[in-house]
Formats: C-alpha cells, structure tokens, sequence
C-alpha cells in the first residue's frame, strides 16, 4: 500500500493526455487531410491509385499524430508522398528506418529525404517516410482505418508494464507479438520504443482488428440470490483452522466463479466510444449481493480498515477496504466493501464477522462481489486459500 505515497505517475509525465471532450472519434481530423497537394498531382505520381484511396481516408482520429503528406526533398531534389510521423524518442534514422520500413538499409535515404534534419527527442518534430517503404502491416493498418483505444487500468498491484503485456495478453494472434508491439509503437508516439513502458491508467491507441474481442466482458449477469448460508456447526475453535470468506458449502462458491473471477485473467471492458480498459485481474472475486457477510478465511490479525476514495487516494479503485494478516503470514485482502465491523490490531477468529459485500470503489455495480487479493512475499492466487470447506 506504498502506493499511495507516490504521485500518480501519469501526473508527471503525461500531463497532456487528457481526454479531449469524449468528441466523436470517428470524426476526421482536417490536419491530416493532405491538403497541399492537388489530385491530379497524386494521379500524375508514380504511385497511382492505391494513394489516392489512402489519402482519401484520412486515418482520421484526433489522437492519431501521424498523416500523409507530400514531401519535397530539397536536398534530393525530390517530391514523395509520405508519413508524416513525430519523432520518437531515442530512435535514430536507421532505428526509424527499422520499425517503419522494416528495413534498416533505408535509414540513410530516409535521412536524406528528410535533408539531414538533426533528430532532437522531445521536441515537436517531425519527419516523412516515403509511403512506397513502409512496411505492408502497417500501410494495413492505416487503411483499414479503424481505431481504438485501450485504458490501462493496473489493480493494486502493477501488471500491465509494457507493450509486451498488451500484445500477449490483449490483442488476438493475426500478427507476430514482434508485428503487434511494432504497431503499437508506430501509433503511439509517446511510448519510448526503447523501454516500451507503458503505464496506469495510459491511452493506447490500438488497431480495432487486432483487439482480443473474447476478452471483452460479456453483459454481467444480474448477481443470483444471497447464497444459502449453512451454519458452520459448533466446534471448538481450536480446531478450526480454515474456511471460505462466506461461510458457506464450498459447491455454491465453485458454481459461481466463471473465468473473469479468476487471479490473473484478462479482461477489456468496452466503454464505448472505441474505448476499453484493458486490466490483469489480481485477486479473486467472489460474486454475491450486496450485504453478504464476509469472515477470515483463517484466524489473524487485522492490520489495515480503510475507506480510499476517488479524488483522494491513488487506490480509489479499492474502496472500502479490509486487510487481516493469517496467523500463517499470508496478507489478506477484501476490496469494494459496504461496510466493515473490526478494528486494526483486533484479533479475529472464523466467528468474527468481518464486513459486508458491497460496491464501493471501481466494482460494477451490477456486478457486486469481494475482489479478494493474497499476499506472501508477492501478491499470489488466492483459490487455493479462499475456495475451501471448513476443516
Ligand atoms: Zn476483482
């Protein structure tokens, strides 16, 4: 929970990356519309009617910093039709040349296309590669023309870092994860190509074709009636040693859980609009109405009662939130409570009643569950802790 002595990141570095006022994003950007030059000059160049097709498309959304545009070469003497593209940061002509031509070798004419333009990171640059080089992918992607956007929304815990995550993990397998990161970067200018670290709560801009669309959550069911609680029968607490957070036969917790519940699933919530947050699940939810009672899962320790709200905690996400340390050493966590009945530094037992499920912080609201997160030396799946009978 260090977490929240920090700054938000995204504060620091991206403080430009607000949305822009949820217009439409299918909208065309005039910028990249390429306005000088003529039709009939396209026509008239070497590269014929696949261009103008292209140039008429206009891959047009606002954040999209890249357009075409004819250059003309002074140093070459030379007019192409071209990419225009910010400088990325750390890439040289040859790395340029790489990623967007897929060819290195085009690193010096790119340069002197470009008349020997000294490349200075950060600043608002930018250079023009031939459309006739660039790689078939990518002349692909730009003509589908066809964006979205992914949110990165990390839990507690940080697990989407890199373009590596987001390729394996939420974009479907049409192209190489090499291919995806490549698009990944060609499309965010922001991402340093070197590092590739991405961040919370980060816009992505994502090729609508190569989004895993079996992750994006389903309609969520209406949660089923309150389980039917069994009274745990009277035995003397001594030897009692484990259960589940409800109380109940171990059956009615494994007949709810689907996939999404589960540690460490991938899950793209549509937000529409073309937007989706992307998200590696850390814990384990344990679907149930709102008011469900909830119990340790082993007797402990309490060590955190906290209620993170939004607008005041970089952990908003969590709401109401309860934290128990077993008498094992295993860190226990129940986010998004109604309310809670303990106190830090009491000692509960199975008895104790604990709080009630509840839907504060980032939880659906039509979904209402305990997200509940385990932790040893690292977060860590929780079934095998939490989906138990009592012994
Ligand atoms: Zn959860």
């Amino acid at each position: 929970m260090q977490k929240e002595d920090q700054l938000p990141r995204r504060n620091l570095i991206w403080p430009f990356r607000k949305e822009k006022n949820n217009e439409k994003i299918i909208e065309e950007n005039k910028e990249s519309q390429p306005s000088n030059i003529t039709r009939r000059s396209i026509l008239a160049g070497a590269l014929g009617t696949v261009l103008f097709v292209l140039s008429r498309k206009a891959f047009a959304r606002n954040f999209l910093k890249i357009s075409y545009k004819v250059h003309k070469s002074r140093l070459l003497n030379k007019k192409e039709y071209s990419l225009k593209i910010p400088v990325h940061k750390g890439l040289s002509y040859y790395g340029l040349a790489e990623l967007y031509t897929g060819n290195q070798t085009n690193g010096l004419y790119i340069q002197n296309f470009n008349d020997n333009l000294k490349l200075f990171y950060g600043r608002n640059q930018y250079i023009y590669i031939p459309v006739r080089l660039l790689r078939p992918i990518l002349r692909k992607v730009l003509e589908e023309n066809n964006f979205a956007r992914f949110i990165i929304d990390n839990e507690e815990e940080d697990k989407i870092n890199n373009l590596w995550d987001i390729a394996v993990g939420f974009m479907n397998n049409s192209l190489s994860v090499q291919e995806k990161i490549d698009i990944l970067l060609m499309l965010n200018d922001e991402i340093d190509p070197n590092t590739k670290i991405v961040y919370d709560e980060q816009y992505i801009i994502v090729p609508d074709s190569l989004i895993e669309k079996r992750l994006i959550d389903e309609e969520i069911p209406k949660p089923t009636p309150a389980p039917t609680i069994k009274p745990i029968p009277k035995i003397p607490p001594t030897l009692r040693k484990r259960q589940n957070p409800y109380r109940v036969d171990i059956s009615v917790i494994k007949k709810r859980l689907r996939p999404r519940d589960l540690f460490g699933a991938r899950r793209i919530r549509s937000l529409g609009r073309g937007r989706y947050l992307i998200r590696k699940h850390t814990g384990l939810d344990l679907v149930s109405p709102i008011g469900t009672n909830l119990y340790a899962v082993s007797p402990g320790i309490v060590t955190e009662v906290y209620y993170y709200k939004k607008g005041q905690h970089s952990l908003w996400r969590n709401g109401k939130t309860l934290r128990y340390k077993t008498d094992s050493g295993l860190l226990i966590t129940y986010l998004h409570l109604k309310e809670y009945n303990i106190k830090p530094g009491q000692r509960i037992n199975l008895n104790t009643l604990l709080g009630k499920v509840g839907i504060t912080g980032n939880a659906d609201k039509s979904n209402p569950h305990v997200h509940i997160q385990v932790k040893k030396a690292t977060v860590i799946d929780p079934y095998p802790y939490v989906v138990v009978d009592t012994e």
